[in-house]
């Protein structure tokens, strides 16, 4: 058996070259690098994709939650709820809006923001007269998270919803696809993501014409026009180039999808039969579109090390926990501040997981997982 990647961006290039290419070269030759009509076209494109009136495209998924932020007004001093289970972009981009993250616990079942502690810590705060202004709602591993509860939560205490969506393009929620939840939904397209370019992108999505045309504003130096400038802004806009790849890809999102879904079923059948291994939980409200497909164990460095020496390559997300990570020790969070999240941080394990994997290859994996358990 050859060696298992945990993303296979090769063979998916393999099959999408001359188009990929095409798109590339028409871009080289129309010599029209900065926005235009690939970007407005992909633009409209995506937000089609997501079931939202509006999209604007930007440079990186980080970049995104930080125009989104920006937009709603999240300023000096502000708090901002979210998740210690999450990439540090998510809090990175509170961060460099001025404001502050606070962290709430995730439900042990979906490993996504409990809404019960949610409100819990948002009495606490309003109790202390804070300048709280919004959540992020982290679709991690591309399950939504509980957004009827969230934004009744944010209903009752004033509070704004970004949805960070960077794993969870096509996820739905009750039906409905990511991206129109709140204020304003972030999404990435880095490489790896299950929409990616060839270098970094991302793209914010919302129903409010108002937030698109700030975002929009903010993410081309505050520009009006060519030369007018209401406000600095930032240079954060969507690439040309990626742009066209990503619609190309997008094309084959929804095929890339369901055999994600389809594999992630596999897997579960499987290893659902190994008592010692936790298979993720899908809430029956959710479509899951399984960015990555996360088990849990108790031995996870051991099989790490074990399924490596297979030739199988597995991933960590996330370790530490953001709330433990040096990055954070000004916050002032010790060891025991967020049990759930710091439980499972010793123990979830990130399979191999693309549309492109193969049922030999899952095969191989559930044999060598079951071997080494027995
Ligand atoms: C990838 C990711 C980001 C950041 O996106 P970039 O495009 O890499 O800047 C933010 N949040 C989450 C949950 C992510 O997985």
């Amino acid at each position: 058996m050859r060696k298992i990647p945990l993303i296979n961006l090769t063979s998916q290039y393999t099959k999408i070259k001359t188009e990929i290419q095409a798109a590339i070269n028409n871009v080289l030759e129309s010599a029209n690098f900065i926005l235009g009509s690939e970007v407005a076209s992909f633009e409209r494109e995506f937000a089609d994709f997501c079931d939202v009136k509006y999209c604007c495209g930007v440079s990186s998924g980080t970049d995104a939650l930080f125009l989104a932020l920006k937009a709603i007004g999240v300023g000096q001093g502000n708090l901002v709820i979210t998740v210690p289970n999450t990439f540090i972009a998510t809090t990175e981009a509170i961060t460099r809006a001025g404001g502050k993250p606070v962290f709430v616990d995730v439900n042990p079942k979906t490993y996504l923001i409990d809404p019960e502690q949610l409100e819990a810590k948002v009495k606490e705060l309003r109790a202390k007269g804070d300048l709280l202004k919004a959540v992020i709602a982290v679709h991690l591993y591309g399950q939504p998270c509980d957004m009827n509860a969230i934004n009744t939560i944010a209903g009752k205490y004033e509070l704004k919803v970004i949805e960070d969506a960077a794993q969870a393009h096509g996820a739905e929620y009750e039906g409905r696809k990511v991206g129109g939840f709140g204020a304003a939904a972030c999404f990435s397209f880095y490489p790896g993501k299950n929409l990616g370019a060839c270098g970094d992108a991302g793209a914010v999505t919302t129903n409010d014409p108002e937030a698109a045309r700030v975002i929009a504003r903010l993410a081309n130096h505050g520009r009006d026009g060519k030369y007018i400038h209401l406000v600095e802004g930032y240079n954060c806009r969507l690439d040309t180039l990626q742009a066209a790849v990503l619609r190309v890809k997008l094309r084959y999102l929804e095929e890339w999808t369901e055999k994600r879904i389809e594999n992630a079923k596999y897997y579960s059948e499987r290893l659902v039969k190994q008592p010692s291994i936790s298979i993720p939980s899908v809430s029956e409200k959710v479509r899951h579109v399984f960015h990555l497909y996360v088990i849990r164990v108790k031995n996870r460095n051991e099989l790490r090390n074990h399924l490596r020496k297979a030739g199988i390559s597995t991933g960590i997300h996330y370790f530490p926990p953001l709330h433990l990570q040096p990055a954070y020790r000004y916050l002032g969070y010790k060891s025991g501040d967020l049990p759930v999240t710091e439980g499972l941080s010793h123990e979830i394990l990130s399979l191999p997981m693309d549309a492109e994997l193969t049922r030999t290859q899952m095969n191989y994996i559930c044999n060598v997982l079951e071997a080494y358990i027995h």
